[in-house]
């Protein structure tokens, strides 16, 4: 923890944001060997979007830069560095992307854009109900089975990063809310509550928050959206086991299903633009939840044991930015994640590094086909 009694402590970098995003990159610039401090305003990292994820793996999912990066993720997650956690941060799940008659075209469509990098199959209606047993007769058509989609122990892959950035010696401020941000001959003046820090170089990592961390620094806007999406955990069918099933998810992204710890976890794959928040579940998207996991699957919905949102926050692409800001002198961009900011989060921590350093990107990364103008906000037609 940062000395609250001495007069503005001074850093390389700070970075605002402890989920997943500003834990990965402060743990890969901190074992660059840069001074580093992580800002977070909650009492613990991982509050708003990290710890509320359905932590999936997968690198058919979002377009085309988060498919590379999460590529280039895959063999961090498998074979993490030496004392990352102590658990491995992969578990077989699968997933079964399902398609009623009338979606098939889209599920053609849909293997044959990922089919090319991905270990993706398309299957049909019986051998879909043979890998998900609940799945009505009536409803399914067909699917494409991904059996190399893995869940993720999210909890183990935060706080691996932020291990191993306190290992490498940076500094952790939490309850730290950011509130003012000035630049100066001196570098960032970061007003963190009741206390001044100084940064030559801010990295905004705020998740949901980045544009409005943005404009205190004179810096952007990026166009970020944040999106709300609902989780429900609801009991198994009795006499079932959930645990080999697939993730099965609607074609058109109207709704998943995952097991999860006996239970299944289910989403009406909501998208609510809403504003930076401590997002909570609306009863009406529960209530659609239900309905459609009730319409696809032969389960009667008894009760809600747990439900939860959390904000997926896009840009207008859907891709990350990962720059620095082209009017803010050293304010660095790393935000809008949306909804695979957890899967590609190994890679874009590494890239971002890379890019805060003016270093190349790594070529293992590169090889995948990123490039830093794709993270650029440059672009997108927003107002930077
Ligand atoms: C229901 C749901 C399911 C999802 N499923 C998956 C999945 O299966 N796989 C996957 O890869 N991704 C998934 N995601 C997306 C993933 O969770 C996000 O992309 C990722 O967590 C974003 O991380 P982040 O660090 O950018 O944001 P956050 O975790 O929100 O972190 C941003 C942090 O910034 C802090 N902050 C903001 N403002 C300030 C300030 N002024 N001062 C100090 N600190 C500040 C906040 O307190 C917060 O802790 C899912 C998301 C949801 C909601």
């Amino acid at each position: 923890m940062i000395d609250v009694a001495s007069t503005q402590p001074h850093y390389e970098i700070a970075v605002i944001g402890a989920g997943i995003a500003g834990a990965s990159v402060a743990a890969e610039l901190a074992e660059a060997g840069r001074r580093v401090l992580l800002i977070e305003r909650e009492a613990q990292p991982g509050y708003h979007t990290t710890g509320r994820s359905a932590a999936l793996f997968t690198e058919t999912y979002g377009p085309p830069a988060i498919r590379a990066l999460s590529r280039a993720s895959a063999r961090f997650y498998e074979a993490p560095p030496e004392g990352f956690c102590a658990n491995p941060l992969l578990s077989a799940r699968g997933v079964l992307m399902l398609a009623r008659a009338d979606q098939m075209d889209a599920l053609h469509a849909l293997h044959t854009e990922v089919a090319p990098k991905g270990d993706v199959r398309l299957i049909d209606a019986n051998e879909a109900r043979s890998l998900a047993p609940l799945l009505r007769a009536d409803y399914v058509a067909g699917g494409m089975a991904e059996p190399g989609a893995r869940d993720i122990d999210v909890h183990g892959l935060h706080h691996g990063y932020l291990k191993a950035f306190r290992a490498a010696g940076g500094e952790t401020l939490t309850n730290g809310d950011v509130r003012a941000l000035a630049r100066s001959s001196a570098g960032w003046s970061i007003e963190v509550g009741r206390i001044t820090v100084l940064a030559d170089t801010i990295v905004n990592a705020a998740g949901a928050w980045a544009d409005e961390i943005g404009a205190l620094a004179g810096a952007g806007p990026i166009g970020l959206v944040p999106k709300r999406r609902t989780a429900v955990i609801v009991a198994a069918p009795p006499g079932t086991d959930p645990a080999p099933w697939p993730m099965v998810v609607d074609v058109d992204e109207q709704f998943y299903m995952k097991p999860d710890a006996g239970r299944l976890l289910i989403s009406p794959a909501d998208e609510t633009p809403s504003p930076p928040c401590d997002a909570q579940p609306d009863e009406y998207d529960v209530a659609v939840c239900v309905d459609r996991i009730e319409t696809a699957f032969d389960i009667q919905v008894r009760s809600i044991e747990n439900k939860w949102a959390g904000l997926r926050s896009f840009v207008a692409d859907k891709t990350p930015v990962a720059c620095y800001d082209p009017v803010a002198a050293d304010f660095f961009w790393l935000a809008g994640q949306g909804g695979y900011g957890i899967q590609s989060a190994p890679a874009l921590a590494r890239t971002a590094a890379a890019l805060i350093e003016g270093r190349p990107i790594p070529a293992d990364i590169a090889d995948q086909g990123i490039a830093a103008a794709d993270l650029a906000v440059t672009r997108l037609d927003v107002a930077a």
